[in-house]
């Protein structure tokens, strides 16, 4: 074998490692969902890699799972015969963490003393390979790459840096062995190297997981001896496939923290079966938090695509739009090739079908939510309504319903947001439109000059500041055959005596023309308004003009 190098962690994962050492997560069996999670996910793939590359030379027999506990040797190793990982690899994928927004999610974590928020932070990392130093104190991982002849031994103790070499031999497929922490042993329960808290542990979080998951286990025999054995520990049925009613809520929310990389359970749980001339599975989740990268450019979205059980790929982009980028889950279709790809995919009309009724659904569930659960809902919009408004645009087929299933900031109250339905249900009889405004942030808008008149006659204002709002609130007409009306644009008639507003008009004409001439490289226009009460004067635009933040935007954009 070559020779041994020592490097470091990127400095990001040295911060969540250290996290890990010091075990501030308080559930710590969970570490051996995360490792069976991703031996499961690179056997997946290496069935995928044998179907789409018939040269590739695996062997693909006996796809399975193996927990090996060392009573003596105080070890735990879990190996499977997946796809494997080249050297490359593991420096790329155990050393560092890629996504995006790392860095500003770590300060977060350095800045709060609250265990609870660095836990539910930690959370939305899914934390995965790391959290095997919950547990162990040394990790060592062997593994080699399906139709590769060397293989890579790599190890630390979480502590800044790990060694790597390459070495001649070792099955194809990965093991990971965790040097138990002898701190734990103390404590029964978290023997990791007794079989039967083992097995307790892997029917908890890890029953539904499609491969063999093996251990060998004591069996009482015939004559009181007991005997080794080899024995399958879950039951390995695909919860998507099961009836609705059979599913434990607890079963749903293991599988979520499978396929969703989460640590925590998620908000809703959409499970549902199509019949007829295409057939299909879907189980779908709503996180309970959204992730902290869900505005980064690269963040990835769709469900996972199977065909009759058989893992196709991850993020099936064709199955989801892009502003329900959060959900996560499966769907399981019948009638596809197991070959089929984007490509083929992007054109399928039937998966078109598919991804309108699995929205359909997503949408429906967040208007039950919306009538049944206040709080949920309310988790729900705080965490992904900003996404969601991108549909307004994005998707005008369900436009409507978006709309319906949103909540706004109005000058009604401070504290709670309000649905359109409800701001329509308060509007005084002779209100025609939908009064808002848009702008940066609450409390700049909400100070504008421009509400005051609302304000004094008790008008209901929407306060629009999420940069979205001003893309679908100039492209969407009505809601409930309501307008939409800009209160900083055009004419807003809100006095109702006319008489006066004449002889107002005759009183400052003089002043209007010489303000008008002499304002009029700026201005189009200078005229007397009642929609102030203290300020003197304010700027307004024409109704067709943009606002001041979507002619910025535009302008950043370069146009
Ligand atoms: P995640 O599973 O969320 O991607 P992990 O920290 O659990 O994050 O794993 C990081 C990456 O390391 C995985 O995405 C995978 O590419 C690789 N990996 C981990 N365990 C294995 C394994 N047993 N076989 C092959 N690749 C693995
Ligand atoms: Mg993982």
């Amino acid at each position: 074998s070559t020779q041994v190098e020592t490097a470091e962690f990127q400095a990001e994962a040295q911060k969540l490692l250290q996290l890990m050492v010091h075990a501030i997560y308080s559930n710590k069996d969970t570490f051996l969902r995360e490792l069976i999670s991703n031996a499961s996910d690179a056997i997946d793939k290496l069935r995928l890699a044998s179907y789409q590359d018939k040269d590739l030379q695996v062997d693909t027999d006996d796809l399975h799972i193996l927990i090996e506990p060392d009573q003596e040797q105080r070890t735990l190793t879990i190996r499977d015969n997946g796809i494997g990982m080249s050297k490359d690899e593991v420096r790329d994928l155990i050393g560092t963490i890629a996504k995006s927004g790392t860095a500003e999610l770590l300060q977060e974590l350095k800045d709060t003393s609250d265990g609870a928020a660095a836990q539910e932070l930690i959370g939305q990392f899914g934390l995965g390979f790391y959290s095997s130093f919950m547990v162990a104190d040394k990790v060592t991982l062997l593994t080699r790459k399906a139709g590769e002849d060397t293989a890579t031994r790599w190890e630390s103790s979480g502590e800044g840096t790990y060694t790597i070499e390459t070495v001649d031999e070792a099955p194809q497929g990965t093991a990971v062995t965790l040097h138990l922490k002898a701190e734990d042993q103390e404590d029964r329960l978290l023997d990791y190297a007794d079989t039967r808290t083992l097995t307790q542990i892997v029917k908890k979080h890890s029953d539904f997981i499609a491969w063999p998951i093996r251990m060998e286990v004591d069996k009482p025999g015939e004559d009181g001896e007991s005997t080794r054995e080899l024995d399958t520990i879950n039951s390995m049925k695909a919860l998507w496939a099961r009836p609705k009613g059979e599913v434990e809520q607890s079963e749903y929310n293991e599988f979520y923290k499978h396929v969703a990389h989460d640590w925590n359970d998620p908000l809703e749980t959409i499970h549902l079966r199509a019949e007829g001339t295409f057939e299909y599975q879907a189980l779908l989740f709503i996180p309970a938090t959204a992730p902290f990268d869900l505005f980064s450019r690269d963040q990835k979205r769709g469900a996972q695509l199977y065909v009759k059980r058989v893992f196709i790929m991850d993020d099936c982009e064709e199955l989801m739009p892009e502003y329900l980028r959060f959900v996560k889950g499966v769907v399981d279709a019948q009638d596809l090739s197991l070959n089929v790809s984007r490509e083929i995919l992007q054109q399928d009309r039937r998966i078109q079908m598919v991804r309108r009724r699995l929205v359909k659904k997503i949408l429906t569930t967040v208007q039950e939510l919306q009538s049944g659960d206040a709080e949920r809902y309310k988790t729900f919009w705080e965490n992904f309504g900003q996404a969601v408004k991108e549909g307004i645009v994005g998707d005008p087929d369900n436009s409507e319903l978006i709309l319906d299933i949103s909540s706004f900031e109005s000058t009604r109250d401070e504290s709670e947001k309000t649905t359109l339905r409800q701001y329509i249900e308060r509007m005084p009889e002779d209100q025609d439109a939908i009064y808002y405004i848009t702008g940066n942030s609450r409390s700049k808008i909400e100070n504008s000059p421009h509400i005051e008149a609302f304000r004094d006659k008790g008008l209901e204002v929407l306060l629009l500041s999420d940069p979205i709002d001003e893309m679908w609130v100039e492209s969407v007409p009505e809601f409930e055959g309501k307008k939409f009306q800009s209160i900083t644009k055009g004419e807003v008639d809100l006095d109702e005596d006319s008489e006066q507003d004449a002889q107002q008009k005759e009183d400052f004409a003089g002043v209007l023309t010489w303000m008008s001439t002499a304002l009029s490289d700026d201005v189009k226009e200078v005229r007397l308004s009642s929609r102030l009460s203290s300020s003197p004067a304010c700027i307004v635009g024409d109704n067709h003009d943009m606002t001041p933040t979507l002619e910025k935007m535009y302008r950043a954009m370069g146009q």
